[in-house]
């Protein structure tokens, strides 16, 4: 089978891309007890490259949510750290992902908040007759 982003040709059970690190294979068990013993110590391994993209993208849009689409970007932020952590992966991307993510959805549930009861006030002042 042929690598859907890059089009190199992959083995039929791989579920990485070696070249981009996609995966190609859908939901195949992954053997974290026997990791290829013929991978030299400083091979990034197409999971651990896959790995490393979901933490990127976790903090990326961790820091980008804080400034806009807090809750959208934060609630991808959380799924993209949890999804590296499920491969995986151990750094500080990952759980600044997570943090991140975390405070955007507060963050932005808070501005929303205070947008939609601004709203409702603005509305009724003009809405609600004077009893006074
Ligand atoms: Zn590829």
């Amino acid at each position: 089978m042929y690598c859907q982003n890059c089009g190199t040709q992959v083995a039929e059970d791989t579920l990485f891309c070696p070249v981009c690190g996609t995966q190609v294979a859908e939901s195949a068990p992954i053997d974290r007890q026997n990791p290829d013993p013929q991978a030299p110590y400083n091979y990034m391994s197409p999971q651990n490259q896959a790995a490393e993209s979901a933490a990127t993208t976790s903090m990326v849009c961790g820091i980008v949510g804080f400034f806009i689409a807090g809750v959208v970007l934060g609630i991808i932020a959380i799924i993209q750290s949890r999804k590296a952590q499920k491969l995986g992966y151990v750094g500080g991307k990952a759980t600044a992902g997570l943090v991140l993510g975390i405070i955007d959805i507060i963050k932005g549930g808070f501005v929303t908040v205070i947008v939609v009861l601004f709203l409702i006030l603005a509305f009724s002042k003009v809405s609600t007759p004077y009893w006074g």
